[in-house]
């Protein structure tokens, strides 16, 4: 688990060793998301962690920790929809915020 407090930056989690190949490239298939989350406009609402458990959590504040930054492809409609039911706007998915 990975501590966060309100007031840090973003954490961005990178896949480990095991999930890379020689030249440092992910070996997950499918189309490549790369989330980033905005801990400063973070309000604690939790529905990202309701949506995509496996990539969201909560820190002992409320606010998100990013657990996974490249989720695999199977994960992309919890993601999309994690993204789109922040109330914020705190979770950027390839470099947008709102996915509608
Ligand atoms: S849905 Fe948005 S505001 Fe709620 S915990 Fe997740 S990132 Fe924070």
């Amino acid at each position: 688990m990975v501590n966060t407090a309100r007031g840090t930056l973003a954490v961005t989690m990178q896949p480990g060793p095991a999930e890379l190949d020689a030249g440092g490239r992910s070996t997950r298939e499918g189309p490549e998301m790369r989330l980033k989350v905005d801990a400063y406009r973070c309000i604690g609402a939790g529905r990202c962690v309701w949506v995509a458990p496996v990539v969201f959590e909560q820190d002992e504040d409320g606010i998100v920790v990013l657990l996974d930054a490249t989720p695999p492809a199977d994960l992309a409609g919890e993601v999309a929809e994690a993204v789109r039911m922040c109330p914020v706007e705190a979770i950027e998915l390839n470099g947008v915020s709102d996915a509608e």
